[in-house]
């Protein structure tokens, strides 16, 4: 891997229920990371986040990796998920990543990058974007923050069945992304390659976009295997899966 290789991976659910994914990104952050110039996580990195105070084993393992890896001199920057949607300074202190905004645009080398978690994109599904836009107001996330942590920790388990239900019964088509939407990303923000996840449908697709050809990079999710893309300042850009030893 060349020293000006950025890696991108999205949708780890990290938790204490699934140890296999938790310690191969652990390994992850000290073996392929570790010789990128960088990281990015584009959202989704734990199953659950209740708040940056949260003291939880796994998670707090987790943080103390990524503290160790922005320790040692590399920036990671992350993307809040629907399921972390809570990240905040806290989190920050505790890993030395930065937060960016969702969408953002990101430069390396000549590239310009649309990055997003990518449920913005998801339009088609009313009812997700209803709840989203909720969850996201300060009003509704000051109030959950002032509950007791097992109370969040309650509320967020009972929000991941009504998340499955919802994902059960709805159409698969419904809950990818909009080309519509795609489209005025494109346009709006200039660029041609965008990355996103959340979909947990992995792929490079080809978009024309008033004529001209752009990218559209879905990383894969952690359940079963890792996925990451590697995206190199000459603009070569690569989408692997990380078969789980
Ligand atoms: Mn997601």
């Amino acid at each position: 891997m060349s020293d000006d290789t950025y890696l991108f991976v999205s949708d780890l659910h990290l938790d204490a229920r699934l140890p296999a994914a938790v310690a191969q990104f652990m390994s992850f952050l000290k073996g392929p990371a570790s010789e990128a110039a960088g990281l990015y996580i584009l959202g989704d990195l734990f199953e659950a986040w209740v708040g940056d105070d949260d003291p939880e084993p796994c998670r707090n393992q987790v943080c103390e990796a990524l503290r160790d890896y922005t320790s040692s001199g590399k920036p990671c920057f992350v993307v809040r998920g629907n399921r972390d949607f809570l990240f905040g300074a806290g989190f920050e202190a505790r890993t030395g990543c930065q937060l960016l905004p969702d969408p953002v645009r990101v430069t390396i080398g000549a590239l310009q990058l649309f990055v997003s978690h990518g449920d913005v994109l998801c339009t088609d599904d009313h009812a997700y974007q209803e709840l989203r836009s909720v969850v996201r107001q300060s009003a509704w996330q000051r109030h959950f923050m002032a509950l007791p942590l097992d109370t969040r920790r309650a509320l967020a388990d009972a929000a991941r069945s009504g998340s499955k239900a919802h994902t059960g019964r709805t159409q698969y088509s419904v809950m990818d992304v909009n080309t519509a939407a795609v489209l005025a990303a494109f346009r709006a923000t200039g660029t041609r390659l965008m990355v996103h996840g959340h979909t947990h449908r992995p792929g490079v697709h080809s978009v024309d976009v008033d004529g001209q050809s752009a990218t559209r990079i879905v990383l894969g999710d952690w359940y079963e295997q890792g996925s990451c893309l590697h995206v190199q300042a000459n603009g070569h850009y690569e989408l692997l899966t990380l078969p789980r030893g």
